[in-house]
């Protein structure tokens, strides 16, 4: 089966080893020589990829990671100039956002906001969540700005159990993790792009952005984003991807870390130990994300960046309405 109108986005968010360092509670600070190693050493790799197929995605900036790298900002400003979409991942990556006053919340998107659009010569018009959580909040400060789309919601049901399983390991421990665990009302939400309640972001409503969730499976509702893709064994990959492939859109979510060679780059040892999807060869890893995005061209997909597929599902509501 063709799934000709199947829209498929594919973005990366640029989370940096420092954010990793609190998800697993490693003591301290990452060594200074780590610090930069997404944008350094793995932005370019996507970059590559998607030079290589065609594709123009959405990259979720820091925007504090922004004015720390100057190097990384050129890169992306270039990305930018090229006809990827630079959308707005917060200022500092709180994972607690959504636990944040008011006041702080707007913080983190406006800083952000400035920097990101500052770099990519327009302002972003999407947002992404730390750790997947939005809020009333967080949706009615993005849409006073005039936000098209949140890019945050991920009702995968085995992602959520696994999360909360490993923190609550990590609790016991009394190594506490520093990631956050969003309600589980995140599990109800629709899994394709809808329009949220104005008081419950994982509702069906009227406020105007849209939001677009992660993408999982029909019926199990197995995640497809990076770490499972470059992680799991050819024949489930496949069959994950085919199942998504079959909705309206395919909003595949990658990570920085995901075409992130361990060795080679010289990521820390106590992070590779914490983390499996680094100890994939990167070889391994990236045969992964191009053998998915040939699977998605082959049955028909068109790729967009989220900006422009948030056109593209209003102008095919529109249709469906006249
Ligand atoms: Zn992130």
């Amino acid at each position: 089966m063709k799934a000709q109108n199947t829209i498929a986005s594919v973005s990366v968010d640029l989370d940096a080893i420092a954010c990793y360092w609190r998800i697993h509670a490693l003591p301290g600070e990452p060594p200074e020589s780590a610090r930069r190693l997404i944008l350094r050493r793995c932005l370019p790799r996507f970059r590559e990829l998607f030079a290589q197929t065609g594709i123009k995605a959405t990259f979720f900036v820091v925007g504090g990671d922004l004015k720390d790298d100057p190097g990384g900002a050129a890169q992306l400003a270039a990305l930018a100039a090229d006809g990827h979409e630079l959308a707005n991942h917060t200022h500092t990556h709180p994972y607690d956002l959504v636990r944040l006053a008011r006041a702080q919340i707007a913080e983190e998107i406006d800083r952000a906001h400035d920097a990101i659009g500052a770099c990519a010569g327009i302002p972003p018009t999407g947002f992404r969540a730390p750790g997947y959580a939005v809020s009333a909040t967080v949706l009615e400060l993005l849409c006073k700005r005039a936000y098209r789309y949140d890019s945050s919601a991920f009702p995968s049901i085995p992602y959520y159990a696994a999360k909360a399983a490993v923190m609550a390991g990590m609790r016991a421990l009394r190594q506490p993790s520093g990631s956050y665990l969003d309600t589980p009302a995140v599990l109800g939400a629709p899994p394709s792009p809808y329009h949220p309640a104005a008081d419950a972001p994982y509702r069906r409503g009227d406020l105007p952005l849209l939001e677009i969730p992660m993408s999982v499976t029909r019926c199990l509702r197995l995640p497809v984003i990076g770490t499972s893709i470059v992680t799991a064994p050819e024949w489930l990959r496949r069959r994950m991807v085919a199942a998504v492939l079959a909705r309206p859109m395919f909003n595949l979510e990658l990570h920085g870390i995901d075409l992130a060679d361990a060795e080679g780059d010289g990521f820390p040892a106590a992070l590779v130990r914490r983390q499996p999807d680094l100890r994939r060869p990167l070889a391994a890893k990236r045969r992964a994300l191009e053998a998915t995005l040939a699977q998605a061209r082959a049955e028909g997909a068109t790729f967009q960046t989220l900006s422009q597929a948030v056109d593209s599902l209003a102008s095919r509501a529109r249709h469906q309405e006249s």
